[in-house]
């Protein structure tokens, strides 16, 4: 087992040891030519990941750097952006948008629901947006947004698409050389971070801006931010030996390595590992009364968020779990106490999630309920297995 504990959060993920083992080499200078051919390799893989015409940036912060880095970028103070939220994540673009005077709509459905694409059209047809974000999986409500939907009705206006991957990259389809219905029609810009599906520590943002979304930087002159300005960045991510600020020279290493993984198996059969996955995870934890907030046809492949039958108590629950060895994460807002979110992507295995199965089992046994271990583990590897086999 990788990790001593099974780290079912949304993030971080299990890490496995060879990533580990990537993080404890010899830090080199920022400099040297062999991490500079490492970190090169690093941007290849990610711009193979994204299949992106544009350019990749690799920079110390977290997901939310990565967010605001798209969004300085791109939407100058004054211009207007439409947010399409689906939970949390989704309204963190608004303070993020705001903070730097850009005028926000926000269209936001019920928790747990998709946004009406109606809805979408009838903002877009008011005419004067720049841009508009959507998280690609909402991590409070484990609702996947459907791009083959969402990208065309935004597309048809002009505006930037800008895709938040963070609880999705590498574990889902983020092509941004696909044509949803018509050339103009793809997604102008990826932001994501090293820690959820690319099973790497968390500390690292990463961008992908497609030839548009580069246009529109270079058409706003001037930004209100230094170490996020793409375009300073530009001339190192070209050649990485080309000094900005200090590469997290360890982190480079195990992303690499975490990207070798994920290119080793595949982009095909990782997506589908995923699909499978979040299918039997939700299917197994039904067995014993607990569904997921998110309908089975808006429900993401990399983390559910999961409703408690009737009396179960929250804290008791998650921390019997935590000294079995298994860690999940409450719910957020509204739902706080009344769900528990299970991640379930990155470099996790079948074994795990068997036993994630046997112990949720054990744990409502303790705690009064009645629960068919057996069962559970039996629909989760089935499920599982037939995803696989499709
Ligand atoms: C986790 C997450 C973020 C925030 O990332 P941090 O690394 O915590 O800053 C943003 N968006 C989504 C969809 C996320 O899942």
């Amino acid at each position: 087992m990788p990790n001593q504990e099974m780290l079912l959060i949304p993030g971080p993920t299990p890490v496995v040891d060879e990533i580990y083992e990537a993080l404890a080499q010899e830090t080199y200078a920022h400099t040297d030519p062999r991490l500079v051919k490492r970190f090169k390799n690093s941007l290849d893989m990610l711009k193979r990941l994204f299949n992106t015409k544009g350019e990749a940036f690799i920079v110390a912060g977290s997901g939310t750097l990565s967010m605001e880095m798209a969004i300085v970028n791109t939407v100058a103070p004054g211009e207007k952006l439409l947010v399409i939220s689906h939970g949390f994540f989704g309204d963190r673009f608004i303070p993020v948008a705001q903070a730097h005077g850009i005028q926000v709509e926000v269209l936001q459905p019920e928790w747990g629901q998709h946004i009406e694409i109606s809805a979408v059209e009838e903002k877009l047809a008011q005419g004067g947006y720049k841009a508009v974000t959507v998280t690609h999986v909402d991590t409070s409500t484990g609702v996947i947004s459907n791009l083959e939907k969402l990208v065309p009705a935004v597309k048809k206006h002009g505006v930037l698409f800008i895709l938040d991957g963070v609880c999705a990259s590498a574990a889902v389809e983020e092509d941004m050389s696909k044509e949803y219905g018509h050339p103009d029609y793809t997604i102008d810009l990826v932001l994501t971070g090293s820690q959820k599906a690319i099973g790497v520590p968390p500390g690292l943002a990463i961008v992908a801006f497609g030839p548009k979304a580069l246009k529109a930087r270079e058409a706003m002159d001037k930004v209100a931010a230094y170490y996020m300005d793409i375009l300073r960045w530009l001339p190192t991510m070209q050649d990485p030996g080309k000094y900005y600020a200090t590469h997290p020279v360890n982190m480079i290493y195990a992303l690499e390595k975490g990207m070798e993984i994920v290119m080793a198996e595949g982009l095909e059969a990782r997506y589908k590992r995923h699909a499978s996955l979040g299918r039997a995870v939700r299917a197994g934890l039904a067995e014993y009364g607990m569904k997921a907030l998110a309908a089975e046809e808006v429900a993401a492949p990399t983390l559910s968020c999961i409703l408690y039958p009737e009396g179960v108590n929250d804290a008791e629950f998650r921390s019997k779990l935590a000294a079995k060895g298994m860690v999940i994460a409450g719910s957020l807002a509204a739902l706080a106490g009344k769900a528990f979110r299970i991640g379930h992507m990155g470099n996790v295995t079948e074994e795990m999630f068997v036993k994630a199965m046997e112990l949720v089992g054990e744990t409502l046994t303790e705690m009064g309920f009645k629960a068919d271990t057996a069962k559970a583990v039996e629909t989760f590897k089935t499920v599982y297995r037939l995803g696989l086999a499709e």
